[in-house]
């Protein structure tokens, strides 16, 4: 997701209507990221944690209050305006926001534009508008007069699928939690296994992740070679981490570890809290070596 809106979600500062402009699949995943990222029941620093119910619902499109709207055939019509007003004038089920993702809003009919004015203008509260359009020019004025417009372009490819390439589901949640980890207080720590208590079948794939995010951290530090990462997406993110190679390994070697433990019944969030303050405190002494 964009820092722009990462930043938004922390500050619970969202406006209720956003145009994203740029190639589909890019803007349609930081729309469904932003839609986990409000509805999230435990979000780290802004960003979704990607494990708990609403985000996996959101995931698997079959949260009630986030929906995906396709153009019918080859425009957007006042149809599907009806559909959305519809939509709106239900109460939320479960999340927090209403999010009404809306594709193809550069094959928007004008009737169909004009007929959403007013719900862009005064939407209910709770709801979050996204359309989505490959790029601005077709778009009636009045509309982009009202939202906010988020462009993003080929640079942005934050999202490894986009890239084609089948991805760990969990690589995401791997970055999001390294990346954040060094900055998070202890209450916010206890979160983190407080959620994966809740979702526990997902963090032996989520351990994994760790491990060979770490050791691909050290291998790209230390080798400087892409054909030996397994996260080659990552190459970048993976040489600037800060940690070193031989504190990239012990970090490795800390989640390998816990995996062991945590198949021996121990406490489980004892073990968990342990593990992330471990990996922590590589990140805060960055100088030794
Ligand atoms: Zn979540």
């Amino acid at each position: 997701m964009l820092p722009q809106l990462q930043q938004a979600v922390k500050s619970n500062l969202m406006v209720h209507a956003y145009l994203f402009l740029g190639p589909r699949k890019i803007t349609l995943a930081n729309a469904v990221d932003l839609a986990k990222a409000v509805n999230c029941l435990s979000p780290i620093e802004g960003r979704a944690c990607g494990v708990c119910l609403s985000c996996r619902k959101i995931e698997h499109d079959n949260h009630p209050d986030v929906t995906i709207i396709e153009p019918l055939g080859t425009s957007f019509k006042i149809e599907q305006g009806r559909e959305l007003h519809k939509l709106i004038s239900y109460q939320n089920y479960e999340g927090k926001y209403k999010v009404l993702i809306l594709t193809g809003g550069d094959l928007m009919t004008h009737s169909a534009a004009n007929s959403m004015l007013k719900m862009l203008e005064e939407p209910p509260e709770g709801t979050i508008f996204i359309l989505l359009a490959e790029n601005g020019d077709e778009i009636l004025p009045t509309v982009l007069s009202r939202c906010q417009v988020i462009k993003f372009g080929e640079e942005v490819l934050e999202d490894p699928s986009v890239e084609g390439e089948k991805q760990d589901e969990y690589v995401n949640q791997v970055v999001t939690l390294v990346q954040s980890l060094p900055q998070m207080d202890y209450a916010q720590l206890l979160k983190i296994s407080e959620t994966w208590e809740k979702n526990k079948e997902y963090v032996p794939r989520l351990l994994e992740g760790l491990v060979t995010w770490f050791r691909d951290i050290g291998v790209a530090k230390l080798i400087e070679e892409k054909g030996m990462v397994h996260h080659k997406d990552y190459w970048d993110l993976l040489l600037t981490s800060p940690l070193s190679p031989d504190q990239a390994f012990r970090a490795a070697q800390e989640v390998a570890q816990s995996q062991q433990l945590l198949r021996q019944n121990v406490n489980f969030r004892l073990a968990i809290d342990v593990l992330l303050l471990r990996i922590q405190v590589y990140f805060q002494s960055e100088a030794e070596e």
